[in-house]
């Protein structure tokens, strides 16, 4: 096998046992980037220099070191361009960030580099992470490895193909309402979204910040649970992050579920949903049987009402958090001739479409007179969607679904119609509203050779039970082991 098609783990026995080296494994990445991603266009800003010197450093730390290295040492990463990179240009996919150099790392990005990992650079996201297709970032859409006529998903659809495309070994993504889990699903790979406040936000740039989430995307459980266990924790630069002990996640990989309960809610099984995906999701939910899962029923009633309120409460976030690009402290600046044109021209030129399709209806869901109507109404209803999980959380361990309504479409075939768009998010966006955590797993193709994802979620804190799961799931298959054919 290509040393850039390993995964974490594997990577780490071969390191750990001196047959490569990280200089090596970190080479053959490069040249896999350079082969492939004139096509899948997964990153925005690559760091060769820095990842060789980082290889370097980890190789030399291991030489000096007896016994087991730290999971991460030397193993080629790459982070979504949201996440700040100290030295680094970090974009949001947007213009109006377009010269943003960070003068310092996010947490997480601090954590990964304090484990020895290299960073080979900074992945495409829709801009500020709001879309489901990675079409809106203002600067190419990425390409899905498994079909480069479509879309990887969004937004973390860099990070998602470049995992795909043996780009790197694993990467960062966020997930605000399924951007993690909905382009892992579009991709063919693994996609964890941890539980609100589970990993530090400092350093990420904010999107809506009841919602966001740092997640990781790997090409197996196994390595969801390495890079999680390493980016999780409190920090007391985030006062959203929970002060609570991070346990061994990978000690979640034992693949007994015998005497588990899987929920399944009826609610996720919905006209219009591509048939292969229901099949290939209820084929997985007969295998957890099969492997001793007690399989039941439960209801989520509020379900119909998480697409609404999510487009309230993230555009009304949005509205407010990106009301500090003004042109005046850092970013673009367009200067007019009073300070009102300046803020005009440079958020007039700086914000794509969406971006201010998401101001516009934020500021009118807070505006007075309407925020009774739509901005409380919103935050009540998502008591209600938290409390159906709550309920349905006394009863079952964790909840089984499909990700994604549908495998990935074309490139352009939503790009008109944003409500459809949104609809690719339907499964997805009600775990942000309840601030529980989940992953999506491959779990088949359809007719086309396009990956289906299954989605696993449990409550807050519940990540041991859903990487148990997902993990007893995937030893039962093989669909994690299948790679796109590409550039070979
Ligand atoms: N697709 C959803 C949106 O456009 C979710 C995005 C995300 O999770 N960042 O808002």
């Amino acid at each position: 096998m290509a040393l850039y098609d390993l995964t974490i783990h594997e990577a780490r026995a071969l390191l750990d046992a001196g047959e490569i080296s990280a200089v090596e494994l970190t080479q053959a990445v490069l040249d896999r980037i350079l082969t492939v991603d004139n096509n899948v266009r997964a990153y925005l800003t690559l760091t060769p220099e820095l990842a060789l010197e980082q290889a370097r450093a980890a190789d030399a730390a291991r030489a000096y070191k007896d016994g087991p290295s730290s999971p991460l040492l030397g193993i080629p990463l790459a982070i979504k361009d949201v996440l700040c990179t100290a030295g680094i240009p970090t974009t949001c996919g947007s213009r109006i960030l377009e010269n943003f150099i960070p003068p310092y790392d996010a947490t997480v990005v601090a954590r990964l580099k304090a484990a020895g990992a290299v960073i080979l650079g900074k992945t495409n996201t829709d801009e500020f992470a709001m879309g489901s297709s990675t079409e809106n970032s203002a600067f190419f859409p990425t390409r899905n490895p498994w079909d480069l006529e479509r879309v990887p998903g969004g937004s973390s659809g860099g990070s998602a193909a470049a995992v795909a495309a043996g780009e790197c070994l694993g990467a960062l993504g966020t997930d605000t309402g399924g951007s993690v889990r909905q382009p892992a699903a579009l991709c063919g790979v693994v996609g964890l979204k941890p539980t609100y406040g589970r990993v530090s936000r400092y350093g990420l740039i904010a999107f809506a910040s009841s919602l966001d989430q740092v997640g990781v995307l790997t090409r197996d459980v196994t390595d969801a649970a390495i890079l999680f266990s390493v980016i999780a924790g409190y920090d007391p630069q985030d006062s959203t992050s929970m002060d609570v002990p991070v346990p061994d996640y990978t000690a979640a990989l034992t693949g007994d579920i015998r005497g588990m309960r899987v929920g399944v809610p009826k609610e996720y099984f919905v006209p219009g949903m591509q048939p292969e995906v229901e099949a290939a999701v209820r084929a997985a939910v007969e295998k957890l049987a099969e492997r001793g899962a007690e399989v039941i029923e439960v209801s989520l009633p509020h379900t119909d009402y998480a697409l609404p309120v999510y487009y309230l409460l993230a555009p009304a976030e949005a509205s407010a958090n990106l009301a500090r690009y003004d042109g005046v402290r850092y970013g673009l600046r367009v200067i007019g001739s009073s300070l009102e044109e300046t803020y005009k021209q440079t958020r007039g030129q700086g914000f794509g479409p969406e971006v201010k399709r998401r101001i516009m209806l934020g500021t009118y869901a807070l505006s007075a007179g309407y925020y009774d109507a739509y901005y409380l109404k919103a935050q009540k209803v998502r008591t209600l969607i938290k409390g159906d999980f709550d309920r349905a959380f006394e009863q079952v361990d964790v909840i089984v679904t499909p990700t994604s309504p549908t495998t990935a479409f074309r490139i352009g075939e939503k790009t008109d119609d944003p409500i459809q768009m949104y609809l690719s998010d339907i499964f997805t966006l009600s775990m942000n509203l309840a601030g529980i955590c989940g992953i999506s797993i491959p779990c088949g193709f359809d007719r086309q050779g396009l990956p289906i994802g299954l989605q696993v979620m449990g409550p807050a804190l519940g990540e041991m039970a859903v990487l148990r799961v997902a993990y007893a799931y995937e030893q039962a298959t093989d669909w994690h082991t299948r790679r796109p054919v590409l550039g070979r």
